[in-house]
């Protein structure tokens, strides 16, 4: 486990930039924190480095959204769900990477999949993201 602290915002877009290139298809990676803890931030940083200059928001009321980025993405958000049961996101993890705010939901489903699984926390107050399974 790796854990950095990340002064601001630039710096939040910079770690995603860095952290994006060591994923690829078939990896999921779980985004977890409070709200405004800076989740969307961090993606925001890696969806730059892949070259995708539209709007990245969090996806809270659609659940997720696909970028046709190299690798595709979906990023999804389970704030408001608690099983994710009918929403079909498993039908992208064999092809996609994966960028999931507020995982919970999924919890029970990953342990059944094959896909590499990433966590990356963020701590409560502070600016202190975690992360496991991937080496910066
Ligand atoms: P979340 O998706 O976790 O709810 P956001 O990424 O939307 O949070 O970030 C919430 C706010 O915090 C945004 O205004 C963002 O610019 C800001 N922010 C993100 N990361 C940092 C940071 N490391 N330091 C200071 N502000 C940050
Ligand atoms: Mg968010």
């Amino acid at each position: 486990m790796t854990e950095i602290t990340v002064e601001n915002e630039s710096k939040m877009l910079e770690l995603g930039a860095r952290l994006v290139r060591a994923f690829s298809v078939g990896d999921i990676v779980l985004v977890s924190g409070e709200l405004g803890a800076g989740k969307t931030t961090l993606i925001r940083g890696m969806m730059h480095e892949l070259g995708w200059m539209d709007a990245v928001r969090s996806p809270t009321y659609n659940l997720f959204a696909v970028y046709d980025t190299n690798p595709p993405v979906l990023h999804a958000d389970f704030y408001r769900i608690t099983n994710t049961q009918g929403t079909g996101v498993e039908d992208y993890f064999d092809t996609h990477l994966c960028l999931v705010e507020w995982p919970n939901a999924l919890r029970d489903l990953i342990d059944f999949l094959s896909a590499k699984r990433i966590d990356i926390e963020f701590d409560g107050d502070g600016r202190r993201v975690q992360l496991s399974n991937i080496s910066l």
